[in-house]
């Protein structure tokens, strides 16, 4: 199935989102954010683009650079959120500071990032009153965070993934799309470039040391076919996981955020 199609079929069948609703895309500057903004824009959604300007040197002025080529060429609104005018520095600085009082247990460079930018996500989309928050999540990211919650014993922190977040239902918590989970890697990376979309190709240079990068090695051996096959067995697991999944939500004591405990992960690596 071609590629816009997938992607029309999964908005429909899982109910992504409707026309009239707001839709906040995580734009960062990569080819699976920017097909997704572009596509949602194609296909007649309500459509904003947030961009996280980490300030990881000329990487991320680029990815700047990029977003906002793209958001202007399809008429899309853009906010911006600059690290350093609101956390008072960039990610690396913020992140060495983190490891530094972590200690032995050193935290993964995309750890500490991921959590950081999952907090910035969710406050500013409810602040840009979005219904739904996209990111550029595809196949070969799903599958590789099945399998690594797999191989850590953990299935159930798969309990929420889904083209929509599940189970979550809290008026502070903006719920997640995917448009393209089902869209293998390679496929997203040739109608990128097939459409000619300000793209940033080169890999973050923070991106070295993570878990996440030995299971993708591990998946880049496989056909798509059989990465397909592992979602499809999610699909048909996911239903028994969520029944033994507890997804209370709390308000983080420091921030409000919602947390699953009462400090939420961002105030606990931060330590404010
Ligand atoms: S690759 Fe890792 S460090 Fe770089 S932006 Fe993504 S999560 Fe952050
Ligand atoms: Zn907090």
């Amino acid at each position: 199935m071609k590629l816009e199609s997938k992607i029309k079929q999964t908005i429909q069948k899982y109910k992504l989102c409707n026309k009239r609703e707001k839709v906040i895309v995580a734009v960062s500057g990569g080819k699976d954010s920017t097909v997704t903004a572009y596509l949602l824009k194609k296909f007649g959604y309500n459509v904003e683009a947030f961009h996280i300007d980490l300030k990881i040197g000329k990487y991320s002025e680029k990815c700047l650079g990029a977003v906002k080529e793209l958001c202007s060429d399809l008429d899309i609104k853009l906010h911006i959120y600059d690290m350093k005018k609101e956390m008072g520095s960039g990610m690396c600085y913020l992140r060495t500071a983190i490891q530094a009082k972590s200690g032995k247990t050193k935290l993964k460079n995309c750890a500490i990032c991921g959590v950081i930018k999952k907090w910035i996500l969710n406050k500013t989309a409810r602040k840009l009153k979005a219904s739904k928050l996209a990111t550029g999540h595809n196949l070969d990211d799903e599958a590789q965070t099945f399998l690594m919650n797999i191989f850590k014993g953990s299935p159930q922190l798969s309990a929420n993934t889904g083209p929509i977040s599940r189970n979550i239902s809290d008026k502070k918590f903006i719920p997640r799309i995917k448009p393209l989970f089902y869209v293998a890697e390679n496929d997203v990376r040739e109608y990128s470039k097939k459409k000619k979309l300000p793209v940033v190709y080169e890999k973050c240079p923070c991106a070295i040391d993570s878990y996440r990068i030995q299971v993708r090695k591990f998946l880049n051996t496989l056909p798509t076919k059989e990465k397909q096959n592992i979602m499809k067995n999610f699909d048909k697991i996911s239903g028994k996981i969520q029944k033994v999944k507890n997804t209370r939500i709390e308000y983080c004591e420091v921030c409000g955020e919602p947390a699953r405990k009462n400090i939420c992960k961002k105030c606990e690596l931060v330590g404010v």
